[in-house]
């Protein structure tokens, strides 16, 4: 397996990183590592500046605004910054706007990876010691059904378009470890919470529905099971692939700790009535809606493949994550007060009964 050489400093571009995780992966990056970080994100309405202005204060971070599907803008900001390390989380990520407007999911998701390999293979060949981390996700895989586990040998069977664009992404860096040898890595993960994630996603629009006393709305029956991972333990596990993961192979992320839809609200409306007993119960808020077309029931990653070759483990447990998170978003309306007008409907469309 070849490391990178750490006697030099690494310089790591970071696609995504205004989003939930790759927010994370630049904390991380400036706090625990002495990395140069290059910040490229679109800015889409996913992106929040805040999530990483702590980190903007470093010397060691740069920001630049790009589409990662602009061949032309992706290949200029290779030659100026010259990175030897590449953590690709760029990506339009959430599933229910796959489902109205595909069209922004394969540009960005497919077309935004093949650029980016493209200028992948540029820096390769100028420094042999360039590593490309592929960020993906177990949504991949399709619906895994009541037993059993995801593992690196599982054929993939995306049901949405959201997985579907991710698993063409994949395909292609595959494709270019294959054919070209570009070092490549591919990680995917399972479910992410955790602070700084965008209001639409369950856990954060389930506290925010709960602190303003609006309906919980639930998926169907809710119990769709999910593998639970917070993101600071998916960053982690991303730096560790991104450094020691060996090129071509595929890591898979998961935190151990499978739960259905219906058992996270229940855990959030718990932690609230601790925290607000005034306005227990919570579940009183749960109501039920008519289930995401395609949804898959359950997926659960056996990570048994990172923790023995890499040596990463989850840090967080569910209950103690949750917890936190839980308050950090009591604790944060700041953060995410202005997020709730970024909605295509304003923040009726995140607010409504
Ligand atoms: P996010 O939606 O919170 O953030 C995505 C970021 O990418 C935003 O800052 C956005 O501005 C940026 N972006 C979008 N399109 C872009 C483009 N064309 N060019 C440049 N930047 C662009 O997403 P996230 O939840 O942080 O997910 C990050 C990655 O991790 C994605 O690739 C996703 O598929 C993967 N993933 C997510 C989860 C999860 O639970 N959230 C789990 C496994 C894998």
């Amino acid at each position: 397996m070849t490391t990178p050489d750490p006697s030099t400093q690494p310089t790591v571009l970071v696609t995504g990183g205004c989003g939930f995780i790759g927010s994370a992966v630049v904390r991380l990056l400036i706090d625990e590592t002495d990395a140069r970080v290059i910040n490229l994100d679109k800015l889409t309405y996913a992106a929040c500046t805040d999530s990483v202005a702590r980190a903007a204060q470093s010397e060691r971070y740069s920001f630049v605004q790009a589409d990662v599907a602009d061949g032309e803008a992706i290949q200029e900001i290779f030659a100026t910054h010259r990175p030897t390390i590449v953590m690709h989380l760029a990506a339009e990520s959430h599933v229910d706007r796959s489902i109205e407007g595909p069209g922004a999911f394969v540009k960005t998701n497919i077309d935004g990876t093949f650029q980016m390999l493209q200028a992948a293979r540029t820096a390769w060949e100028a420094n042999p010691d360039f590593r490309f981390l592929h960020v993906s996700t177990d949504e991949v895989f399709g619906d895994l059904g009541p037993t059993g586990l995801f593992d690196e040998t599982t054929p993939y069977q995306p049901s949405s378009p959201y997985s579907a664009s991710k698993a063409g992404a994949d395909h292609l860096v595959r494709a270019w470890h294959r054919t070209y040898g570009l070092p490549a890595i591919i990680t995917n993960c399972s479910n992410n919470y955790g602070l700084c994630q965008f209001p639409e996603k369950l856990v954060p629009l389930m506290i925010i529905r709960a602190l303003h006393r609006l309906s919980l709305p639930i998926y169907g029956t809710g119990l769709q099971i999910r593998d639970w991972l917070h993101v600071e333990d998916h960053a982690r596990a991303l730096w560790t692939a991104a450094i020691r993961g060996e090129p071509g192979r595929e890591y898979l992320v998961g935190g151990d700790s499978e739960r259905t839809n219906m058992a996270v609200v229940h855990e959030i409306c718990r932690i609230l009535d601790e925290m607000r007993p005034d306005a227990a119960p919570h579940t009183d808020l749960i109501t039920h809606v008519a289930d995401r077309p395609g949804h898959d029931q359950r997926y659960a990653i056996d990570a048994s493949r990172i923790k023995a070759e890499l040596g990463w483990k989850a840090r967080w447990t569910f209950e103690t994550g949750l917890e936190t998170t839980v308050r950090w978003y009591v604790d944060n309306q700041a953060w995410w007060e202005p997020l709730l007008d970024r909605h295509p409907t304003g923040r009726r469309g995140l607010l409504k009964q």
